[in-house]
């Protein structure tokens, strides 16, 4: 048996990990949207997240706005942006430029995407990239062209995840194929789909692990304040909210005991899942500051000290159901 090594004695490295924090923004589609999402950005800035991702209309439907909005993250703010980037309907020519532009800006982290297929039922533009798998190896050779010039951070390249089935997916079995598959290719951790139930993200640990996966799989949680986003949700994602909360949060009387509602369910499921081994928590933030911040004041999560008056520093805005 060959002796302990020295790092694994070292009594600061035995230590549980920092709890990873990050929120998911999308860009305005509006001035106004755009004004209301900086007051948004500022609020949670001053919790000092680890990143904020930037969210990619599939086939680059809203290119210029999400890099406009990385561009002034990067420029205007202590945040450190994650680019999602979708591939469906472009070439790896097109995507090539994309990813140079995006390093171009300062950017070290993309979300290697797949993206939801034409709503038409069409088939993607002949020549695009077929699988999210393909565009993390297009990032990868992208990244060694220009490995002299990334010599003060490598690019970290995320993918997305599923608790529950994908919709296409045959099989939840599939799913944890494919994001081996992901890691192979170069991912270096993933984000989960939005789930309702700690028990789909846990079994997805489960099985991921048993499978090989050895990447952090950060929960993507959404706060479950709002019934009509909850619905909208279920519909796009194929994620069932659970009825329980469902029908607790319309017999509320008031927004304020709604927020109370879907910011003590959201609290206990991220603790859950923190509990089952999750490295960190992504909150899905609709652009909205308020849950969030409520969320992430019950969660006390262990990490660094924030600064001192945050709260105070702009008004809260009136509760929007
Ligand atoms: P893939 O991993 O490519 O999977 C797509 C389907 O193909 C799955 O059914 C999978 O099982 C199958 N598959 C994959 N690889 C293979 C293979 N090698 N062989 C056989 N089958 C395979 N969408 C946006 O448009 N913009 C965004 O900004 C965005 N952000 C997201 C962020 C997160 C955290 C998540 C979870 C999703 C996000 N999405 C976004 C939605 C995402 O684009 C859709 O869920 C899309 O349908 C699948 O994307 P993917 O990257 O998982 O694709």
């Amino acid at each position: 048996m060959s002796p302990p090594s020295l790092i694994d004695i070292h009594p600061n490295l035995s230590d549980a990990a920092p709890v990873a924090l990050s929120y998911e923004l999308f860009p305005p589609r509006s001035p106004k949207a755009a004004e209301t999402l900086w007051t948004t950005i500022r609020e949670l800035e001053s919790t000092e997240p680890d990143y904020v991702s930037v969210t990619y209309g599939a086939s680059g439907s809203n290119r210029d706005t999400a890099v406009e909005l990385i561009n002034r993250l990067l420029l205007e703010t202590t945040l450190r942006p994650l680019a999602h980037l979708t591939c469906v309907g472009n070439t790896p020519q097109e995507l090539a430029g994309i990813i140079g532009e995006l390093l171009d800006t300062g950017v070290r982290g993309i979300l290697a995407l797949r993206g939801d297929l034409p709503k038409d039922g069409g088939e993607p533009a002949a020549g695009s990239l077929r699988y999210a798998q393909d565009l993390i190896e297009l990032i990868r050779r992208v990244e060694q062209r220009r490995s002299a010039l990334l010599c003060a951070g490598k690019i970290a390249v995320g993918v997305a995840a599923y608790p529950t089935r994908h919709p296409e997916s045959p099989s939840e079995e599939h799913d944890v194929e494919v994001l081996l598959a992901k890691q192979r290719s170069g991912a270096d951790f993933a984000i989960t789909q939005v789930f309702f139930r700690t028990e789909e993200y846990a079994d997805l640990l489960t099985r991921a692990r048993r499978a090989g996966v050895t990447i952090p799989i950060i929960p993507g949680v959404m706060p479950l304040t709002s019934l009509r986003r909850l619905k909208r949700l279920g519909e796009l994602a194929g994620v069932e909210p659970a009825p329980e909360l469902m029908e607790r949060l319309a017999a509320a009387d008031s927004d304020i005991d709604r927020l109370h509602i879907g910011v003590d369910a959201t609290v206990d499921l991220a603790n859950a899942a923190l509990d089952a081994g999750a490295p960190g928590i992504h909150l899905y933030t609709f652009n909205e500051h308020q849950s969030a911040l409520e969320v992430l004041d019950k969660l006390a999560l262990p990490r660094r000290s924030r600064t001192a008056g945050r709260r105070d520093a702009v008004a809260r805005p009136q509760l929007a159901s």
